[in-house]
This record gives C-alpha cells, structure tokens and sequence, in this order.
C-alpha cells in the first residue's frame, strides 16, 4: 500500500477547501494550490469560518483550530505540489483545464503517487489515460459540505490498480470518512440513483399529481428523508442537475436521465433554486 503522508488538494473552492479541512483535521500535511491568491484566501477563510463554528460549539479547542491551519499550506504554485503522496484534484468542471493538471502534476509529482480527482460527471478513465500512470489514478468522490458528509466514493477505473484502491479504503477511514466502491460510470453510486429519482419529481409535479408541498411532505414522512425531492432540487441547483441529466442522459441514453421539460425551461428563466432566490419555492425575503 502506498503511505500517505502529505496530501495535495487542487482548487480551493467549495469541495477543495472542505477537503483541504478534513485533511489537515486528520492530522495530514496539507498543501492547498489555487490558480490565483484571491481564491486562494477566500478558500483559507472559508476554512478559518468553518474551523470557528466547532470552536464555537465546543467540539474543536482554540489551539487544535490553530494546529490544522498550521497543517495547511497555501500556494499558487503547482510545483508546491512535489512531495506530496496523493493529489487530489477538485478544480472547475472542465475536462480540458483538468487534463492538463493532471498532466502536469504526472511530469511533477514522485513514480509513487497516486492522483486524484474530485469530478461529479466527466469519466476518470479519460483523465487516467492522459497521464502515465493510469494505473494510480482514481475517483475520490466527496460530498458537501466535505467536513459534515461521512460519505466518499472511491471510483475504479477499468486501469486503477488494487494496491491504489487499498490505500484510497485506507486513507477515506483515516479522514473519519465511510468509503463506498464504485465503477467509473456517470453518477458513481449516489448520483446514479438520486437524479432519476429527483427528475422523477419534476414529472409527476408537472403531471399534477399533486402540489409541490405534498409530494416533499410524502416523502419525507413516508420515506423518512430529511427533505423533500422538489426541496433538494432547489438546495442543489436545478442549473447544476440540468447539467448532470444532461451527461447521465448523454452515457446511459436511459429515458428515466433526460431533463424533463419543466426543469429546462426553470434554468432557461434563471429559475436555480436557492441560489438564485427562486425555484420550486420562494428565498426571496
Ligand atoms: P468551485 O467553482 O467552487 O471551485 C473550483 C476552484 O478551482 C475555483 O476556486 C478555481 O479558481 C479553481 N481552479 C480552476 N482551475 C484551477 C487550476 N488549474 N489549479 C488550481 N485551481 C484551479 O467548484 P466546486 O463546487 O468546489 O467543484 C470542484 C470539483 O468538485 C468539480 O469537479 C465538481 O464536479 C466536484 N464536486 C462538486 C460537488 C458540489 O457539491 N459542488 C460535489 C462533489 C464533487
């Protein structure tokens, strides 16, 4: 198995700060690599604020908050990236800006290492073939907010080595984290099975089968989910399942994964949920 001892994370955004966090919170040496320094602080505080919410509550002491900070180095540089064990790459959705990290950090980082990546929707394989070492690339696939969500799905590619799944098990447990395997196919394991089902949601809402506060109370008190599937789609973005359905509709070609007609026309009217203060429901007050 390989030892883990420093980790990089690429992207300090929503998921790579989160990760960032749980990794140096593991006791981890951290470096944290941005493209710029404005995200790259914005991302430092967002891990300051989130480390004070458990000082807050009395689950972190003041001094164990200033040890993970301590643990976590900021860069800009990808060369900062050299001595690390595993790379973790949770940067922008796009698979041409991903590829070409991933060939950078093949040329840069130790025959040893192993890379990984953080995506939701593109397929690994595609990433792993870039490099020249296709048998230590994988899927770490966490979920947010990464510090809360005990879920990680490790991702196998048809080249991913076992010894390279082993150690990935091995590190998931070490971060407090319930590592789940899955094949390198659109939507893993969590995905795979939720979007059919929220896009399902839609349909029948739109059929009229009954109004948009029933069919959350339904399944929430039926099912006993902590929220509603019109509810989660607001939280989770319906710009950002349009897109999912898209790319799952686009590699299963299963009827059940198309965006259904409502929830094109919601996104073309800017209508994202949460964020945009309107979709299923109201955020606007
Ligand atoms: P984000 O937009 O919040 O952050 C992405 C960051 O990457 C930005 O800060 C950007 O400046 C940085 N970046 C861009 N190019 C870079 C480069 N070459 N080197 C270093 N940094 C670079 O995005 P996010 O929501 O954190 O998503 C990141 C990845 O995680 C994506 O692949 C996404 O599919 C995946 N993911 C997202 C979620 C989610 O709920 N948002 C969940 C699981 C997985």
């Amino acid at each position: 198995m390989t030892e883990i001892r420093k980790v990089g994370v690429c992207g300090a955004g929503l998921m790579g700060n989160g990760i960032a966090q749980t990794c140096a919170a593991a006791g981890f040496d951290v470096v944290l690599m941005e493209v710029a320094d404005a995200p790259l602080q914005r991302g430092m505080q967002s891990i300051t604020k989130s480390l004070d919410k458990f000082v807050e509550k009395q689950k972190l002491a003041l001094a164990e908050r200033d040890a993970i900070l301590g643990r976590i180095t900021p860069t800009t540089d990808v060369k900062g990236l050299k001595d690390c064990d595993l790379v973790i790459e949770a940067i922008v959705e796009n698979p041409e800006i991903k590829t070409k990290l991933f060939q950078q950090l093949d040329e840069l980082l130790a025959p040893h290492a192993i890379i990984c990546t953080n995506t939701s929707s593109l397929c690994v394989i595609e990433l792993a073939a870039k490099t020249k070492r296709p048998n230590q690339v994988a899927g770490l696939h966490f979920f947010n907010p990464v510090p809360i969500m005990k879920l990680v799905e490790v991702v196998r590619t048809i080249a991913t080595s076992q010894d390279v799944i082993d150690s990935l098990f091995a590190f998931a447990k070490n971060l407090g984290k319930e590592p789940i395997l899955a094949k390198d196919t659109t939507g893993f394991v969590v995905n795979r099975l939720l979007v059919p089902y929220l896009l399902y949601a839609i349909r029948v809402y739109d059929e009229g089968l009954a109004s948009k506060e029933d069919i959350d109370k339904g399944m929430k008190l039926g099912c006993g989910y902590p929220m509603g599937p019109l509810e989660l789609l607001d939280f989770v973005g319906l710009d950002t399942t349009y897109y999912i359905a898209q790319i799952m509709y686009d590699e299963f070609k299963d009827p059940m994964m198309a965006p259904p007609p409502l929830l094109k026309r919601m996104v073309l009217a800017g209508h994202f949920g949460r964020k945009s203060g309107k979709g299923f429901y109201d955020y606007a007050s």
